[in-house]
């Protein structure tokens, strides 16, 4: 990029030199031209005042000097005199444009480019009372002599001045580069360093997504951690009791109650390892969800049912109540939210309580509510209760099957959907839970 950057400039310094110096030739040239042609006239005008083709004016030979030349034509075109070459050999004069123009305008002037490069010859014809014409013509550097003339002085310049373009554009992309140098070092507190304004938006979002993938790394870290203690338990158990079996410890009254317990923790196992299956699917980000009409009152009224032998279990009301709600949605994931947060409420509910499964709309937007008169979960515990692995009662959520895991997966599913979920509860009162689309 520096590269790229100092090649441009110098690219831009040449060419900035050249229209430059192609521009002040320009101008030049063009005054250069005018003044050449004001000389003539002022001669011509000198010449007829002071009669100096017929005396020798001390004027007169300065004008030789100056490599003037003197031509005096009369009006048929035959030349009288020229101071340069023999009028005889002269041929007729009155095809040459500054004559004709002479004679029909009172003057008349050209410029001729001659056979030695870059050397124009100007003329000037002026018609005298006789009628009889005087020409004088000199010659001077055309515009490519003179841009020949200029070349070395604009080579010297346009190398003094690409070399400091140079060193000026090293500087500045060194300046440019270098807070970006020092941000990648210190990727952890960019802010820290000093960012030129236009840098700072993308020095934040750098440091952003530096700060997400490092939050993102200590989840999947703690997750892991968390899983591999999860899972220890319930498979340290079952190598025990096997254990126990093995070595044939116990009695055979005994085999039906460490067959029950290898049982239970293996179904343990099973629940926690379909829920971090799900829990991974749901972080999927690549995976396409087909979205489509779902009505969630449709969906709740299928859980209620399917959920109502766990209720009727622990002598628990379970109602399910609204109506028709269309949200779009995945169908899979909407029911496995409601079925995570009934089976809460009846898992974290007191016998003969109840449980209340409503869907409706709340300020134009679908809504679902489950609410139970349960145990409640106290203040302090809320904010927790939706990280993964979190649990008030860890033996309460344990022995009913719970793997804290569940309203992880609430929350996710809620999030796929853009829904807000809304938690009320009070110790010993119950628990409602509301999620809206
Ligand atoms: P678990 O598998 O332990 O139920 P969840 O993620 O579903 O995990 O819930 C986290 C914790 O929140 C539970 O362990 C429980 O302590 C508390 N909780 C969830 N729902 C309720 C509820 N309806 N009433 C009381 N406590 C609840």
């Amino acid at each position: 990029m520096k590269r790229k950057i100092n090649r441009r400039l110098r690219l831009v310094t040449l060419l900035a030199i050249l229209i430059v110096s192609i521009g002040i030739i320009l101008v030049f040239y063009g005054l250069f031209e005018a003044q050449v042609k004001k000389d003539l006239r002022t001669n011509v005008k000198l010449l007829t005042e002071t009669q100096a083709l017929t005396n020798t004016d001390p004027r007169f030979e300065s004008l030789h000097e100056d490599k003037l030349r003197i031509t005096w034509i009369a009006a048929d075109g035959t030349v009288l005199y020229d101071n340069d070459t023999d009028a005889a050999v002269l041929p007729n004069h009155l095809d040459r444009p500054e004559i004709a123009d002479a004679l029909v305008h009172g003057e008349g002037e050209s410029v001729r480019r001659s056979d030695t490069f870059g050397i124009n010859t100007f003329y000037y014809a002026h018609l005298l009372p006789d009628g009889t014409i005087l020409r004088l013509s000199t010659q001077a550097r055309a515009i490519s002599g003179i841009f020949l003339a200029a070349l070395p002085v604009i080579l010297l310049i346009a190398a003094a001045v690409f070399f400091i373009c140079m060193f000026i554009g090293r500087a500045l992309t060194n300046q440019l580069m270098k807070p970006i140098a020092e941000m990648t070092e210190k990727l952890d507190s960019p802010l820290q360093t000093p960012v030129y304004e236009e840098l700072a938006p993308f020095a934040e979002k750098i440091r952003t997504q530096h700060e997400n993938i490092l939050e993102a790394a200590k989840i999947r870290q703690e997750f892991t951690a968390n899983v591999s203690h999860e899972l220890k338990t319930p498979v340290t158990a079952i190598s025990g009791y096997a254990q126990l079996m093995e070595t044939e410890m116990v009695s055979s009254e005994q085999i039906p109650h460490i067959a029950g317990q290898i049982h239970d923790n293996a179904d343990r196992l099973q629940y926690l390892i379909n829920d971090i299956l799900a829990l991974s699917e749901l972080d999927d980000a690549n995976l396409e969800r087909s979205f489509e009409e779902v009505d969630l009152y449709a969906l709740a009224q299928r859980c209620c049912e399917k959920m109502q032998i766990h209720a009727a279990g622990s002598e628990i009301l379970l109602t399910c109540m609204g109506s028709a709600t269309v949200v779009r949605g995945v169908e899979e994931l909407l029911s496995e939210l409601l079925q995570n947060l009934v089976q809460n409420a009846i898992r974290y509910n007191t016998q003969g309580g109840y449980v209340i499964v409503s869907v409706g709309s709340e300020n134009g937007h679908a809504a679902l509510q489950v609410k139970d008169n349960g145990i409640g979960i106290p203040e302090e515990a809320q904010p927790h209760i939706f990280e993964r692995f979190y649990r008030v009662d860890k033996s309460r959520s344990k022995e009913s099957g719970g793997t804290g895991l569940g309203l992880a997966i609430v929350k996710h599913i809620a999030q796929i959907h853009h829904a807000e979920i809304r938690l009320e509860s009070e110790a010993g009162k119950g628990t409602e839970v509301t999620v809206v689309f």
